[in-house]
């Protein structure tokens, strides 16, 4: 076991602050990890928050993570000490279900989030990213290609993925017009992953200040989602709509907006909605998914698209003292267009 310093919060609405805790001493398969960055997630704040009811404390959040391997299993094969890694949501699965076996792990019923899930082995409380390192099984470790810059590579790895696997599921390319709903950290990589994919892209969004962004992001149109004569005007227009509003809203006014066959994904609001029209799905046979996360092997693919098409995320680096005011910035809806942590900033914290 190793001691390793992070920020933990220890109960729901108050602030994260410096936590010393153990990592587990490495299994044979297992890659030791050094953390340069994380990204912040509207999920973390939703869990240390414990907005879904679940959040176990103490909570180190954090799953958009980027660092460097410090020691090896005498299992592992595909990495070494000095390589340049990430890991996602992920740490663990079964690896023998037709979930896994299909790389889908997310779907797995063993699935081991990366922090606020149970180690498999141990039955204690998994840690996440906001912290000097981290133990993960080879199989959830993701090669960071040279290409791609460690410091905006984390957003990546939850942000990048869950827009990435409904838009490839989906056929999203050229010829196909695709709204995103919220300019966030999700949406933010969903206009520019459907524009590098060839898509004619819509942003919709509640913030008229964010129109030039969403241009200078890769997006073709901006519709005002509190405008209503402007919502009228786009009924029919999409193939397709990527839903990223994180708290519950209502559908419907999205629904019009899609033609003949058109899908709307949702990826956003984890709790109940608004209920739905049943007319507006039966109209232009419409219909509604979700989707959660992605596989590793879509992560890596993920990885390796964004560093041969230079496709980053747009990042504000932060300082992991200002993680309280990060996540006040994050309920504001005031980030352009995630935070990430420069984990080197864990060196000033002073325990007292
Ligand atoms: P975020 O950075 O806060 O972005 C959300 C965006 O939604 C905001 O920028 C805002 O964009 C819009 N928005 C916020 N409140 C709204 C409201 N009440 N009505 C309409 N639009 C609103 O959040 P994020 O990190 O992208 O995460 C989004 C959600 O996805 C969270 O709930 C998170 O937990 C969830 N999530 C799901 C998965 C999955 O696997 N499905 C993975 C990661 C995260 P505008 O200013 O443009 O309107
Ligand atoms: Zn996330």
């Amino acid at each position: 076991m190793t001691t390793c310093l992070g920020f933990a919060a220890h109960q729901a609405n108050a602030p994260l602050t410096p936590w010393r805790f153990e990592r587990r001493a490495l299994r044979d398969d297992d890659v030791a990890i050094a953390i340069d960055y994380c990204g912040v997630c509207h999920s973390d704040l939703h869990y240390v928050n414990n907005d879904w009811g679940s959040t176990r404390y103490s909570c180190v959040p954090g799953h958009e993570i980027v660092g460097r391997v410090t020691a090896v299993g005498s299992a592992v094969t595909r990495y070494a000490v000095g390589d340049s890694v990430a890991v996602g949501c992920m740490v663990d699965s079964c690896q023998q279900c037709t979930p896994c076996l299909e790389h889908q792990e997310q779907a797995c019923s063993s699935m081991t989030p990366t922090y606020n899930g149970m180690d498999r082995q141990t039955g204690q409380v998994t840690l996440g990213g906001y912290a000097e390192s981290i133990v993960v099984r080879e199989a959830f470790v993701l090669r960071v290609p040279p290409a791609l810059d460690p410091r905006f590579t984390g957003p990546l790895l939850c942000a990048g993925i869950t827009v990435w696997t409904p838009l490839r599921r989906h056929g999203v390319g050229a010829g196909m017009k695709v709204a995103v709903v919220g300019l966030g950290g999700l949406g933010h990589m969903g206009v520019k992953l459907a524009a590098a994919l060839g898509a004619e892209v819509t942003v919709i969004t509640t913030s008229p200040g964010k129109a030039d962004d969403a241009r200078a992001l890769g997006a073709h149109h901006v519709l005002l989602s509190t405008d209503p004569k402007a919502m009228q005007g786009a009924a029919n227009a999409f193939d397709f709509i990527l839903d990223t509003i994180p708290t519950r809203h209502n559908l419907n006014p999205y629904l019009m907006l899609l033609g003949r066959n058109g899908k709307l994904v949702l990826v956003g609001a984890i709790e109940p909605l608004e209920p739905i029209h049943g007319a507006l799905l039966m109209v232009n046979s419409r219909s509604i998914a979700g989707s959660l996360i992605g596989g590793i092997e879509d992560t890596q693919a993920l990885l390796d698209f964004c560093a041969e098409h230079n496709v980053l995320p747009q990042c504000e680096m932060i300082g992991i003292q200002d993680i309280n005011t990060a996540f006040e910035r994050l309920k504001a809806n005031d980030v352009k267009y995630r935070f990430v942590i420069d984990m080197a900033s864990l060196q000033d914290v002073n325990l007292g």
